[in-house]
């Protein structure tokens, strides 16, 4: 589709001329619509974080901060990555803060790759990494996850490194749009590729702490994956604070250094006092996290539970922020995006057609599939799933 953009922007950008997130939001707000699209908390996050950036601001922390990162931060950084996963990281040089995990993931693929060098990616794929993809002048290679389990096929996997331009894998676990926590043996797979084909490693790893059944693991942790994996993280999802955009990166200091070679020329540094408080934030005791976690577990349970009895087919997520159905059953016929067009309009509800996060390859992936985002109020996600009983197909 033609939009105001294309008039202006670079040929390899114009398919991503507007984030469906913000497309969405403002339906939200111009319907008075609830909006469980764009994943956001409807509730602030931790009050001692909150006050500990306001007495940041308070006691001058308000000057550009060192290129990578406060050294408090490096250092929570460093501890958080050896005390949860036994990762031993130096915060001097392996350790760098980035404007929330969406500049660390542009950062490192400008980075690593080459105008023509491959990545692999499992679709449906976070709406960024295309994007980022494309502004490095790589190309995606895609590797397809199969409801209910979003499982992929090990051989589709192989063949997806087979040229010698395969640079490096993004792995984002837990998964974005579908919930999903890579398996051991899933892990294990990829980390074999790697190897064998010496390749880098890229793991988005922001909802590492929003996982409700299963455990996370970090690539990094795998045999043979600590130099060649560049891990990714951020704070908002974790303390309910996405606003804040406080990122970082961990990874061997040559990886680190490249990574900063590039942040340094998009926004040299990030915002010092959220960094500070960041800092307290993963300074927190492991039993605050697991409360954050909870909560949101019983939130997805309402939703999803919810959702079934209206006749939706529910892919109950082990993790994340999202549930991901299939609107077949309620809208037969419909395509995702027009179904979240209706919906909008019909019952007040926005919520995020998956169908966006395919490539253009095959227009037909994920065309029933709708994301929904669980992290509201217990009165919001009600409100949503009584307005959602009003669909007449
Ligand atoms: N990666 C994934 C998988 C996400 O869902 C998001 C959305 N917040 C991001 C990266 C971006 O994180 P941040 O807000 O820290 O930039
Ligand atoms: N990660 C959020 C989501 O998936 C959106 C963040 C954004 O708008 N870029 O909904």
């Amino acid at each position: 589709m033609a939009t105001a953009a294309d008039a202006y922007l670079a040929r390899r950008l114009r398919p991503f001329a507007t984030t469906i997130f913000a497309t969405m939001s403002e339906l939200a707000t111009a319907t008075g619509a609830v909006n469980l699209g764009q994943g956001f908390p409807d509730t602030d996050g931790p009050s001692a974080l909150r006050e500990a950036a306001v007495a940041a601001i308070r006691e001058g922390r308000n000057q550009y901060p060192p290129g990578n990162g406060i050294p408090e931060l490096r250092r929570a950084v460093a501890a958080h990555q050896r005390d949860w996963y036994g990762l031993a990281l130096d915060p001097e040089t392996e350790v760098l803060v980035t404007v929330g995990a969406t500049e660390a993931i542009a950062a490192t693929v400008l980075a690593l790759c080459e105008p023509g060098d491959e990545v692999v990616m499992f679709e449906p794929t976070y709406d960024s990494y295309a994007a980022c993809v494309a502004m490095a002048g790589a190309v995606p290679r895609l590797v397809r996850l199969h409801p209910p389990g979003w499982t992929f096929d090990p051989g589709e996997l192989a063949a997806a490194v087979t040229s010698p331009r395969a640079r490096l894998v993004l792995l984002n676990t837990p998964h974005n749009p579908t919930g999903k926590v890579f398996s051991p043996d899933e892990l294990a797979q990829v980390a074999a590729l790697c190897r064998d084909r010496d390749l880098l490693a890229v793991t988005d790893e922001v909802y590492e702490h929003l996982v409700f059944d299963g455990t996370h693991v970090p690539l990094a942790t795998l045999p043979g994956m600590r130099d060649r994996t560049v891990t990714i993280s951020s704070g908002g999802k974790t303390f309910s604070l996405t606003g804040w955009k406080v990122g970082w990166v961990s990874a061997a200091a040559p990886l680190v250094a490249a990574v900063r070679a590039a942040k340094q020329f998009l926004t040299y540094t990030s915002p010092a006092p959220f960094q500070v408080a960041m800092a307290h934030g993963l300074a927190l005791p492991p039993g605050e996290l697991q409360r954050l976690a909870d909560e949101l577990a019983a939130k997805r349970d309402l939703l999803c539970e919810g959702l079934e009895h209206l006749g939706y087919r529910v892919y109950r997520p082990p993790a994340t922020y999202f549930a991901t159905t299939d609107i077949g059953p309620v809208a037969p016929g419909l395509g995702a995006e027009e179904f979240c067009l209706a919906l909008a309009a019909r019952c007040g509800v926005v919520a995020i057609p998956s169908s966006v996060f395919y490539g253009p390859g095959d227009p037909a992936a994920g065309r029933t599939l709708v994301r929904w985002a669980f992290c509201k109020r217990e009165s919001v996600l009600r409100d949503a799933l009584a307005r959602l009983a009003s669909w007449v197909p």
